[in-house]
């Protein structure tokens, strides 16, 4: 499959915008904004993060994502091991925030595929965290050529440290939503996503998106930490804002972090169906020239690997892994 120009923009702005949605919660988590106060990528929050450095979201989306970069299958095999690892060497690194479920696997697991989904099943307790949903946009786009593959993917991913049956359904929906908006251009993948859900899933996730759709007010899904309860409040934002033109994607992620609680996990998972609709474009560039994070990355690296991402996944044989290719060309000025 070969890539158009607006499918590598959108492409390219998977992981940067959910970077711009992670960054600019970061400062406000687990806080309400009032309606005085201007959104901005002021730093600070639980760690002691900078002004446009994202958090723990983008870093284990970028943990993934240079693993799909590559072009190894991410789903299975070698792939899902090197996700393993990835996830261990970024926990090794010294994180300056990390959920708790996801703590409690990469602290005793070995940096393997089999420990981690082993140590996440014997997890006891309530598992529904929101930490596999935040890190799954990348899924989305390393299987453009293949929709059935993209949520088997996220599923397997998601287990790494998540198996509960709503966080692995939230993953399969989001992931197969985001590569649907990078193929297509439209949020109609949410709706379309229910079919690849196991058993009785869709109807229940269909009243979930109707009831975010609808509601008027996010507080309904304040739970945000959980699962469920952080996918509404990213469609509910993508849903209130205005969505007639790329200024939808910054409006929607201001809706994200002013619904408040968990702001930068909610704008990132909005941030990722976002830049997949109207790509690296629509993010805007004084948030493109601050953004920055683990690994000692900034917007272009972001780019770099969404794209290398995409062109591995759909099989578009202009762009071979080591071919130079200027990634500026990309991030595109206001
Ligand atoms: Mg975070």
């Amino acid at each position: 499959m070969r890539l158009t120009t607006a499918q590598n923009d959108r492409a390219a702005g998977v992981l940067l915008a959910t970077a711009a949605g992670d960054a600019l919660g970061a400062g406000y988590e687990f806080t309400y904004p009032t309606p005085e106060t201007a959104i901005r990528m002021i730093g600070g929050g639980l760690g002691p993060f900078a002004p446009g450095e994202w958090t723990d979201d983008t870093s284990m989306a970028l943990a993934i994502a240079e693993v799909s970069a590559t072009g190894a299958d991410i789903g299975a095999g070698d792939g899902l091991d090197a996700v393993a690892a990835g996830f261990a060497r970024w926990y090794a690194s010294g994180p300056k925030d990390i959920g708790n479920q996801t703590c409690a696997v990469l602290s005793t697991a070995q940096p393997t595929a089999a420990s981690m989904t082993e140590r996440a099943r014997a997890l006891p307790g309530r598992k529904g965290g929101n930490g596999s949903l935040m890190r799954t946009a990348p899924v989305g786009i390393a299987y453009l050529a293949d929709g059935e593959r993209c949520v088997a993917a996220a599923r397997d991913i998601s287990r790494l440290t998540h198996d509960d049956p709503e966080a692995v359904e939230a993953c399969m929906l989001w992931s197969f939503a985001i590569r649907h908006a990078v193929l297509h251009g439209t949020f109609d993948g949410v709706d379309a996503g229910l079919e690849t859900l196991p058993g009785d899933a869709a109807r229940r996730w269909s009243t979930l998106l109707d009831d975010a759709r609808t509601a008027s007010d996010p507080r309904v899904f304040d739970n945000n930490g959980w699962v469920v309860h952080a996918l509404q409040t990213a469609w509910w934002a993508v849903c209130h804002a205005d969505a007639t033109g790329p200024g939808h994607l910054p409006q929607a992620l201001e809706l994200a972090v002013r619904a408040g609680r968990d702001t930068d996990t909610t704008a990132a998972i909005a941030g990722g169906l976002l830049g997949a609709r109207w790509g690296a474009s629509a993010v805007p560039a004084q948030w493109q020239r601050i953004l920055h994070g683990w690994p000692g990355y900034r917007s272009q690296h972001l780019v770099r690997l969404a794209l290398r991402t995409a062109w591995a996944g759909a099989g578009d044989d202009r762009h071979r892994p080591d071919a130079e290719i200027d990634y500026a060309q990309f991030l595109v000025e206001e």
